[in-house]
């Protein structure tokens, strides 16, 4: 396989790269991949079987153009694998007025013109009784919210990618990349790969892959569990949104009841740093009762027996927005990483925003608020 050569390589195919992949196969980039891991591994930040989609964007408006971009290419990728990636649920943000949840999703609201009613505590329960806010809580419904159903949609994105001629090497890792004049050079256990261009989309690895960037990156460990529900009928996707939490006990979200998956939690500010060698992935019955604990408080009878439970990682920038950009020095070099806890739904306009950064140098998606630039400018002033 020495000196293989094709036109594009991908390091990491977690949901950004098997996006990546995707876009550049589908534009007739012949297209090489690579992933550390088997197919479907839970080794990274992918894994799953669901993810929110939302459109009321409350950590920046400038995401609400992008959301809607992947919005479109979600639902062309369902049509292209004839199956359902995205349950529309509806969903809530809920909080004080203050809090980010709140007012940040009514800021993306009304500044996109986007679908959405702002309910009292009690409008809340009288909309979805499983709730059971306290007084003082407003929340933001907005129609278009759902689910994503996470495995199948890795596992689309991977497929499309195949069928348009990508070869990808799974279980394969990268030891080293190094550019080689106008072009890269790749090399694994296996062998060495020469490409026009690379795209690193590596998650939590992605300081080791992009070391000379130094890039301020903080990987966290993350716990979900999905439960049984004791009125399933109650908190049912068809008539129970998905659901964001800013409450005193902290930063939550959750999913609606499903067959099979039951009622979903996750708690998003509980920061536990690690890495991806270190990351403890038992995990102890005092987190799952906090979980727990926190839908008894505000969805009573949401939480049933422990169906499963799951460790993640968010691979978290300062100020909690993406990372997409060129390298410096290597314009043929592009990465995406950063996506701190909250870029799974964006995935297909990621994969297109750096295959139009790789192929053509520039994008049509708006994504100059991304740039690492804006890191380097904030950690001086
Ligand atoms: C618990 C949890 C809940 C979340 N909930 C939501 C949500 O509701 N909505 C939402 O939008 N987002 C959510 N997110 C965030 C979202 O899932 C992530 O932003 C996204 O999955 C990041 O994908 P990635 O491809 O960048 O990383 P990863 O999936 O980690 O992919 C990186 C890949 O790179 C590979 N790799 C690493 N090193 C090498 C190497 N040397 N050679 C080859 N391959 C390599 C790894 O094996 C891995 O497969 C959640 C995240 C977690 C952890």
């Amino acid at each position: 396989m020495a000196g293989t050569s094709v036109d594009s390589i991908v390091i990491g195919l977690g949901v950004m790269g098997a996006a990546s992949a995707a876009h550049l196969a589908r534009r007739g980039q012949r297209v090489l991949g690579f992933d550390a891991y088997p197919r479907g591994h839970t080794q990274g930040s992918s894994h799953g079987r669901s993810r929110i989609i939302r459109e009321a964007y409350f950590e920046a408006p400038e995401y609400v153009p992008l959301v809607q971009r992947a919005y479109k290419l979600w639902r062309e990728l369902e049509e292209a694998s004839a199956q359902t990636l995205l349950t529309t649920t509806g969903g809530l943000c809920t909080g004080s007025p203050e809090s980010s949840a709140v007012s940040g999703a009514l800021q993306s609201a009304e500044l996109h013109g986007l679908p959405h009613e702002l309910l009292s505590a009690a409008e809340v329960t009288a909309r979805f009784p499983g709730f059971s806010l306290a007084e003082d809580m407003v929340g933001v419904l907005e129609p278009r919210a759902g689910v994503l159903h996470a495995n199948r949609c890795v596992a689309a994105l991977l497929d499309i990618a195949t069928q348009h001629g990508a070869d990808l090497h799974h279980d394969e890792p990268v030891i080293r990349w190094s550019a080689n004049g106008q072009g890269v050079r790749v090399e694994t256990a296996a062998g060495s790969y020469l490409a026009d261009r690379l795209v690193v989309t590596a998650g939590p690895w992605a300081s080791e892959l992009l070391a000379e960037l130094t890039l301020p990156l903080q990987v966290q460990r993350v716990v979900n569990a999905h439960l049984e529900s004791r009125r399933p009928e109650r908190f049912a996707a068809a008539r129970f949104p998905v659901f964001i939490m800013q409450v005193a006990e902290g930063h939550y979200y959750g999913m609606p009841f499903m067959p099979g998956q039951g009622v979903k939690i996750g708690r998003h500010d509980n920061i536990q740093p690690c890495t991806p060698q270190t990351i403890r992935r038992d995990i102890d019955p005092a987190e799952i009762e906090t979980l727990r604990g926190v839908l008894d408080r505000y969805l009573p009878g949401a939480a049933g027996p422990v169906m499963s439970s799951f460790t993640c990682m968010y691979t978290s920038t300062p100020d909690r927005h993406f990372i997409l950009d060129r390298h410096p020095e290597h314009p043929q070099v592009v990465y995406g990483c950063g996506f701190s806890g909250h870029g799974f739904k964006f995935a297909p306009v990621i994969g297109e925003v750096l295959s139009d950064l790789a192929v053509e140098g520039a994008t049509s998606n708006d994504v100059a608020f991304l740039s690492a630039a804006r890191l380097a400018l904030s950690a001086r002033g």
